[in-house]
């Protein structure tokens, strides 16, 4: 059976029986896979201390046909990211963005989403303080994008008028985006966008970065991008990660005292 060797990135590890773990992975090659790494707790592992949540470098692993579970022959470390672990935020925005790319899985080969991803990640790494809420925003939509079902900003989701950029409009997540004023009271229900929040989603989208400017902007557009996941994710299973990361920027900006009568 041959290997596959490709570029991978950690996104959950756990330990297994007294001695391996298993980490489900992001590769290039092959999309979301889970993996058994033999023995990886034994002092003198073959993978080394570095492999471990959000390291990513080059993987070998024989994957079987049918099943759930490949096996990791080898993993070497090129990036272990421990700038992710060592601050809360940017910890909790990595764990969200791990768990968006997990919940989208797929085992096809998706070389941008992969880039994307890392890219995602390395940025969150070096983010100043207070930026790693507005670095995961643009990379979650950025994901988004990458997996063919981005929103609509420009134009109605409806019907495909164009809505002039300068105003704010509705925003429709069973339609898919913002609507102009006719499908607007056509629409059942919608949340009104304004039109510094749709230049954000736009820059988003496109693989651009967009400082937000303060703790309401960041936390109105952490509820719109739970609900559109929540759209897309029709399983109902909650987002864990992605509720901690929510709830720890709110506290982290004083926000979440007011949390029950910001609409
Ligand atoms: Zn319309």
């Amino acid at each position: 059976m041959p290997a596959l060797r490709t570029d991978a990135v950690v996104l959950h590890a756990f330990n297994y029986l007294e001695t391996s773990r298993i980490f489900r992975i992001a590769t290039r090659e092959a999309g979301i896979q889970s993996v058994l790494a033999r023995g990886a707790r034994r002092p003198k592992s073959r993978f080394g201390s570095a492999l471990d949540l959000f390291a990513s470098g080059s993987a070998e692993i024989y994957i079987k046909a049918g099943r759930e579970l490949h096996t990791l022959a080898s993993f070497d470390v090129t990036r272990s990211r421990g700038e992710l672990a060592a601050d809360l935020d940017r910890f909790t925005a990595a764990s969200a963005i791990a768990e968006l790319a997990m919940r989208f899985a797929s085992p096809e080969s998706h070389a941008e989403l992969y880039d994307a991803l890392v890219t995602t990640l390395d940025a969150l790494a070096v983010s100043p303080p207070g930026s790693a809420v507005d670095v995961a925003l643009g990379g979650a939509w950025s994901l988004i994008a990458h997996l063919g079902f981005a929103p609509s900003v420009d134009r109605c989701a409806m019907c495909h008028t164009a809505v002039p950029p300068e105003d704010a409009a509705s925003f429709s997540h069973p339609s898919g985006g913002v609507l102009c004023r006719r499908c607007t009271q056509l629409a059942r229900t919608s949340r009104v966008l304004p039109a510094a929040a749709r230049s954000a989603l736009r820059a988003w989208i496109g693989g651009g970065f967009a400082p937000l400017s303060d703790a309401p902007e960041r936390r109105a557009h952490q509820r719109l991008l739970r609900e559109f996941l929540a759209e897309h994710l029709a399983d109902g299973r909650p987002l864990r990660a992605y509720d901690v990361w929510e709830r720890n920027s709110w506290s982290a900006t004083g926000v979440a005292s007011v949390a029950g009568v910001v609409p």
